[in-house]
């Protein structure tokens, strides 16, 4: 008790401007948008649009949000038209980064549209084994890994890989044979975050470039207050806070149960400031 007491009252006092600083920026690196007309394709009660997603942003303090897009495969056409909206919408506003998508199985024209949308402003790309229908070992996702490491974008995957039980050793594969990409596992790979301790173990061989991060939307808010949650800050600072973004997975989550969430958590001051800004800075080149 004494220790919580401390983590909220003298962090308040000793640590006030650097709380402060924290509240005042806070990044929040995983929102969906829809185009107009399909805003409820994710959620049918919440509105995957950019006044929804500005209301929640002001509503939880978040002053700025990686937007994403989702493709599907064989579809070029609406690949780059969704991926357009995703960065006119960017371009538009300091309040948001672009986060474009591709169909990896879609081969050369995947590889093409990585190239085209890093070109235009991209701050990273969005994949989905599980919603997109892709294997993670697949030479094509390789192959879009590659050329966004090359580009300077890293890739977010979503990596709670319910019927893949062998996704973990898939990233840390796809992670060394590309060490100059960044590759940002969303959710931490959600029930099974206690196997990403593997990343902690690569990391202190000279073969594996710490090139790997993971946001905590939807995991932090689903180990808030239970009996994991002492084992996922454990895991957290086992890997490095360097390494971790906040991040709420908008329309799926809204924005301020998700930051509510993560300040549940005994992070110090310095963490938060990472975590909840200055690592983003970081990742995405903001
Ligand atoms: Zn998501």
């Amino acid at each position: 008790m004494k220790h919580f007491l401390c983590a909220s009252i003298c962090a308040a006092f000793t640590f006030g401007s650097s709380l402060s600083v924290a509240q005042d920026q806070i990044i929040d690196s995983h929102a969906h948008l829809l185009p107009p007309g399909m805003e409820r394709a994710l959620n049918p009660n919440v509105d995957a649009s950019v006044i929804e997603l500005r209301r929640q942003m002001k509503e939880a303090g978040v002053t700025k949000a990686g937007i994403f897009a989702m493709v599907q495969k064989a579809d070029p056409n609406a690949m780059r038209s969704y991926n357009d909206f995703i960065l006119k919408t960017a371009a538009e506003s300091d309040d948001f980064f672009a986060v474009p998508s591709v169909h990896p199985l879609d081969g050369e024209i995947a590889v093409e549209e990585v190239k085209r949308v890093a070109a235009m402003g991209a701050k990273a790309l969005k994949l989905h084994p599980f919603y997109q229908g892709f294997k993670i070992d697949d030479p094509r996702v390789n192959a879009v890994v590659k050329a966004a490491g090359e580009a300077g974008i890293p890739v977010i995957f979503d990596s709670i890989s319910a019927s893949d039980g062998g996704a973990t050793g898939k990233f840390v594969d796809l992670a060394i044979a590309n060490p100059e990409a960044k590759i940002v596992l969303a959710h931490m790979a959600g029930y099974r975050f206690s196997e990403m301790i593997l990343f902690a173990v690569f990391a202190k061989g000279p073969f594996y470039n710490n090139n790997v991060y993971f946001d905590l939307s939807a995991t932090a808010q689903m180990y808030a207050n239970s009996p994991r949650t002492d084992e996922l800050l454990w895991t957290i600072r086992e890997i490095g806070i360097d390494q971790f973004l906040f991040a709420s997975d908008f329309p799926v989550f809204d924005l301020k149960p998700a930051r509510d969430a993560i300040e549940s958590y005994d992070f110090t001051p310095d963490e938060l400031q990472k975590l909840m800004h200055d690592n983003a800075v970081n990742v995405f080149g903001l």
